[in-house]
């Protein structure tokens, strides 16, 4: 049964000259790497707050990957984390030579980012509807609190990570069937842990990557990962669930915690894995945010009884939506492949680069050496719409390319790419198959970003 809606007029509140649809490191990146390319910029977004996964799901670990040898990518991502320890939004990650962000201070980071770049913010408005002439598309229609408003813009760009915007546009995307995608997470964090018994119990039986492996999981490395330390949590929960606290079936709650404070706070739990959750399903996110806050709690019981350190603690906070990892792809102009982040791919119309570093889809490969690839520009041109650029995780590949590309650095690579390849083509008048790379390459420099 089906019911036929009326047509109506909706009001045009907004024109500029991008339209940036979702704030997460892709989104926050475009926004800026395009304003600062000297065009007029709008940055959309459906939650009251810019940051995506970092402030909406509290996945603080950015840049967790990186370590001496590291070659990591430049631009706006590392302002990112400058701008947060400079801001008190970042504290020393226990696995690498990097920062973690604080999910709820980097809101502000991010507010301060957008303000100072003249970009126009709009929270709280969800794009629901391309408004199309053919194959162009001339900009969006959101619905809010005031119902249903159209912005206009002539350049638009999808980073809402599921490519809302291009799918509905007509643009092709694939998806894969939902047992293949990489789990769900409800990310929560703790307060009342006393740091130092919590500290002293990791050092005294420190964890590796090799123990991610376990039960149905595996993990494929390059061999160099195996011994590596790993802020990873399993034993507690195998107690737990010999003591009948997690019931026996339940054997996927584990994983890595992300930040201990001396305020006592123990963030970015990563522990609840939920399989078979489609990001673009409501009723999947309903069941997910119900049965992941469900296993998180059982989690957070496991660590007070059998984690030291952790016996006087509580829960502080979940994330405020369930974390998704894996929906909608675009097919883009160029679908980046396997050999390409495992091989150090080249591109000539490379917009930046990211370290060799994999994680997902039951890989795990950390860029320990100086091995690194390009990210090319047509990752991000979708087919079959005009206007239209994808930054972040859905732009074109297959799953082992995303599990790379998916990672919050290199989305703030395609972030700043496809702002910067929007403001050129706005101010040469080419579309995006057309646009001037080198032009384009020539201000991601200026910008600090590395290209090769
Ligand atoms: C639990 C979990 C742990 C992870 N751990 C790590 C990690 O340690 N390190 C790492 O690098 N990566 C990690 N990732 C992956 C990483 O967080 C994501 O791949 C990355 O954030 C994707 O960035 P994005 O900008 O494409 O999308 P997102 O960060 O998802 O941002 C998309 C934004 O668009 C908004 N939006 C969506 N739809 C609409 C709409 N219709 N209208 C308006 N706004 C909309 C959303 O509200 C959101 O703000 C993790 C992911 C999860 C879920």
């Amino acid at each position: 049964m089906k019911i036929r809606e009326s047509a109506r007029d909706t009001e045009i509140i907004h024109e500029t000259d991008v339209l940036v649809v979702g704030s997460g490191p892709g989104g926050l990146a475009a926004a800026l790497g395009a304003a600062r390319a000297g065009v007029s910029v709008t940055l959309l977004e459906r939650f009251g707050c810019f940051g995506g996964n970092i402030t909406a799901v509290g996945v603080e670990g950015f840049a967790w990957y990186r370590h001496d040898e590291t070659v990591d990518s430049e631009g706006v991502g590392i302002e990112f984390e400058e701008r947060a320890k400079t801001m008190g939004a970042a504290t020393p990650e226990p696995q690498s030579k990097s920062y973690a962000l604080d999910g709820e201070a980097f809101k502000c980071v991010a507010d301060a980012l957008v303000v100072e770049s003249g970009i126009t913010p709009m929270l709280h408005r969800t794009f629901v509807s391309p408004v199309m002439d053919g194959e162009l598309i001339r900009g969006v229609i959101t619905e809010s609190k005031a119902g249903r408003e159209a912005i206009l813009a002539k350049r638009v760009i999808d980073a809402t990570g599921d490519a809302d915007v291009a799918y509905r546009a007509g643009a092709a995307t694939i998806k894969s069937p939902k047992e293949e995608m990489i789990g769900a997470s409800v990310m929560f964090s703790m307060s009342g842990v006393d740091k130092k018994k919590f500290i002293d119990n990791v050092k005294a039986d420190p964890q590796t990557y090799k123990d991610w492996a376990y039960g149905e999981w595996s993990v494929e490395t390059s061999g160099k990962e195996d011994d590596m330390f790993s802020p990873f949590l399993r034993k507690p929960f195998e107690e737990a669930r010999q003591s009948g606290l997690i019931p026996e079936n339940l054997d996927t709650i584990a994983g890595t915690w992300g930040a201990i404070y001396d305020t006592g706070d123990l963030t970015y739990l990563n522990l609840v894995h939920l399989a078979g959750i489609d990001g673009t399903d409501p009723d999947d996110l309903t069941q997910g945010e119900i049965e992941g806050r469900k296993q998180a709690m059982l989690a957070v019981e496991a660590l007070r009884k059998f984690n030291p350190g952790c016996e006087n603690a509580k829960l502080r906070n979940f994330g405020m939506t369930l974390g998704i990892r894996d929906t909608r792809k675009i097919d883009a102009v160029y679908n980046m492949t396997s050999p390409d982040v495992r091989e150090q791919g080249q591109f000539a119309d490379s917009i930046g680069i990211f370290p060799e570093f994999i994680d997902g889809y039951g890989i795990l490969i950390l860029p320990t050496s100086g091995r690194y690839f390009q990210v090319p520009y047509r990752t991000l041109v979708p087919q079959g719409v005009e206007n239209l650029l994808v930054a972040g995780r859905a732009t074109g590949g297959d799953k082992v390319s995303h599990a790379a590309t998916r990672n919050m650095m290199c989305c703030t690579v395609t972030g700043q790419g496809a702002g910067v390849a929007a403001a050129i083509s706005i101010k040469s008048s080419s579309t995006f198959l057309e646009v001037d790379v080198p032009a384009v390459q020539k201000e991601l420099r200026r910008q600090s970003v590395r290209i090769r």
